[in-house]
C-alpha cells in the first residue's frame, strides 16, 4: 500500500505544512478503509440469501426438490430480504454522503408518532403485543418527518419483532430538559449487556442464527441513530435480558413545545 505520508524535520511554517498534509493523507486512508471493509460486509450479508436461493433452484432443476406453494413462498421472502438489504444499504451510503436531502418542518412529535402507530396496531395485534401509546402533549421539534417515522418505523418494528407473545411495547412523547424525548419500550427477550455497546453497528445482529427467520436486515438501527444524529439528536438503549429493552430518541425541542 501508497504510503502518502511525508516526513518531518524541523517546526517551521513547512513542516506544519507538512503535518497538514499527514493528516490529510490519514483521513484519506481512513475513509478508504472504511469503502474496503463496507464491501466486504455487503458481500458477506449477501452471500448467505443468495447460495440459499441458488440451492433451492439447483434441487427444484435437478428435480430433488419438489416445488411447492411454502417452497416459493420462502424463496420470495429470501429475494424480498436481498432487496430491503439493498434499499437500507441506499439509504445508508446516500446519509454518510450527506445526500439524504432532509426537509425539516416544525413538527408536533406527538401527533407524528400517534399517527404513524396506526400502522403497526395490526403487526403488533397479530403478533400478541399490546401496543400503548403515551403522546397526548404537543411537541414540537424540527424534524424531516418521513425520516422520523422511518426511525420510529424501525424501532417499533424490532419492539414487535424481539417481544413474545403477551408482551407489551409503550411508546411515550414527552418533554425532558428542553428535549423533546421519544420512548420505545418493550417487554422482549432483551439484549445482552456485552451486546449493548454493538447495536448501532452497520449488520450487527445478536445470535444470526435465531435472528434469520424475523427477515432484518442488521441496518435498521444503524439508519435510525444516523437520522437522528443529521437532526442534531441523540439515540441510546437500555437493555436486560428476558426483562425488556427501552430504545430512547432525544430531539432539540423548538420554543414552540412551550408556548
Ligand atoms: P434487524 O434488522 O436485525 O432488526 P437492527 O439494526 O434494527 O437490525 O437491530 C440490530 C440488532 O439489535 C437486532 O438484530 C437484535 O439482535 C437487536 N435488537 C434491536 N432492537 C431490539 C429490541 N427491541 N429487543 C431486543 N433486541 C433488539
Amino acid at each position: 500500500q501508497l504510503d502518502a505520508r511525508v516526513r518531518i524535520t524541523g517546526r517551521g511554517e513547512l513542516s506544519r505544512l507538512g503535518s497538514s498534509f499527514n493528516m490529510m493523507a490519514e483521513a484519506v486512508e481512513q475513509s478508504e478503509r472504511r469503502q474496503r471493509q463496507l464491501i466486504a460486509d455487503v458481500a458477506h450479508e449477501m452471500r448467505t440469501p443468495l447460495s440459499n436461493l441458488r440451492g433451492y433452484l439447483e434441487g427444484l432443476s435437478d428435480g430433488v426438490i419438489e416445488p411447492s406453494r411454502e417452497l416459493f413462498v420462502s424463496l420470495h421472502e429470501e429475494t424480498m430480504l436481498q432487496r430491503r438489504i439493498l434499499d437500507d444499504l441506499q439509504v445508508l451510503a446516500l446519509a454518510e454522503a450527506g445526500d439524504l436531502g432532509y426537509t425539516k418542518t416544525p413538527t408536533d412529535l406527538a401527533e407524528l408518532v400517534s399517527g404513524s402507530v396506526t400502522a403497526q396496531r395490526a403487526v403488533a395485534a397479530e403478533a400478541g403485543v399490546a401496543l400503548t401509546v403515551d403522546a397526548s402533549t404537543p411537541m414540537w421539534a424540527e424534524a424531516d418527518q418521513d425520516r422520523i417515522r422511518q426511525v420510529l418505523g424501525n424501532l417499533l418494528t424490532n419492539a414487535i419483532r424481539y417481544t413474545d407473545r403477551d408482551g407489551q411495547i409503550l411508546v411515550r412523547v414527552r418533554a425532558e430538559d428542553g428535549e423533546a424525548v421519544l420512548t420505545v419500550q418493550d417487554t422482549g427477550v432483551g439484549i445482552a449487556a456485552s451486546d449493548v455497546p454493538h447495536v448501532f453497528d452497520r449488520f450487527w445482529r445478536a445470535d444470526p442464527a435465531r435472528q434469520r427467520a424475523t427477515g432484518g436486515t442488521g441496518l435498521g438501527l444503524t439508519i435510525a441513530h444516523r437520522i437522528v444524529t443529521d437532526h442534531g439528536g441523540r439515540i441510546s438503549v437500555e437493555s436486560t435480558q428476558h426483562v425488556g429493552t427501552t430504545f430512547t430518541v432525544r430531539l432539540p425541542a423548538t420554543g414552540l413545545a412551550f408556548d
